[in-house]
């Protein structure tokens, strides 16, 4: 018996990460994605998982999100105590990818466990069951944060930067951003050109009075509202405009380009 086909989620190339995804799985070596929240770093690992059918184990890293959240712990029940794994062992177990969304997130004592997955041993030490776990040949750890949000206390090591090939993401180009904006949302051609010339306008603005510019995700939002039906204006105002800022001189500077434009 074959297994059912799984589905491809879609995902429109920009450049040669596809290739270069794929090389690096052959070759056992992790990777780190870095760019602005929003341009597709998630659908992509999602999309690339399954073109090498292979199990997606994510975790969107927190400030709380200790060694033990990614390892395993010892938990009580019925009197006794018994061990549970948590994501990333189950991953080395049973291989895969192993997705850290936002890893700059987590507490530094994760990156201590990570070391050891990200050399030629490609082990996993548990030190609490004493186990020492090798990581089996289909298995892969992906890494992402964005740089933008960095601030000193967040930022990764250059100890733990240099045991990844690095892709950088960024907001995808005009005639991409149109096909993803096509395929998501169905809206009408003439529409969705509007939408991504608004974008490459607000993006501009992005440093100035933004600290980041619009994401790919947040133009999908507008594009999916306005083939639902709404108006062109409330659309961008809902999906674009409000969720960038709160200060008021900027979401009537942002509403009047939205207005400019629709
Ligand atoms: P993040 O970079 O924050 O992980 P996501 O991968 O969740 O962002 O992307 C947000 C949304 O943007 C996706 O759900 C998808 O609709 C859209 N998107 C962005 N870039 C692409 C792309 N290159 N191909 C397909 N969809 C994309």
């Amino acid at each position: 018996m074959t297994a059912p086909e799984r589905e491809l989620p879609f995902y429109q190339p920009v450049g040669d990460e596809c290739e270069l995804f794929e090389a690096a799985w052959r070759q056992q070596l992790p990777v780190l994605i870095k760019g602005p929240t929003g341009c597709g770093k998630t659908r992509f690992v999602a999309h690339m998982a399954a073109r090498l059918n292979l199990p997606l184990i994510t975790v969107s890293c927190h400030d709380d999100l200790t060694a033990a959240d990614l390892v395993g712990r010892h938990l009580i029940g019925d009197g006794a105590t018994y061990w549970v794994d948590g994501p990333l062992t189950r991953a080395v177990r049973e291989g895969g990818i192993c997705y850290l969304d936002e890893v700059v997130e987590a507490r530094k004592d994760t990156t201590v466990v990570l070391h050891p997955l990200t050399d030629d041993r490609r082990v996993l030490p548990i030190e609490r069951t004493g186990e020492l776990l090798q990581a089996p040949k289909n298995f892969m750890l992906v890494v992402s944060y964005n740089p933008g949000y960095q601030h000193v206390l967040k930022s990764l090591k250059p100890s733990t930067r240099q045991r990844f090939v690095a892709l950088a993401f960024d907001f995808p180009r005009p005639e991409v951003e149109t096909a993803v904006l096509k395929q998501e949302s169905g809206l009408d051609d003439a529409r969705i050109a509007q939408l991504v010339t608004l974008a490459g306008q607000l993006r501009r603005l992005a440093g100035y009075d933004l600290e980041e510019g619009v994401s790919t995700r947040l133009l999908v939002y507008a594009a999916k509202l306005m083939a639902a039906g709404m108006a062109p204006r409330r659309a961008c105002r809902t999906a674009l405009v409000e969720p960038l800022s709160d200060d008021t001189d900027t979401v009537a500077a942002l509403a009047a380009i939205v207005d400019a434009q629709f």
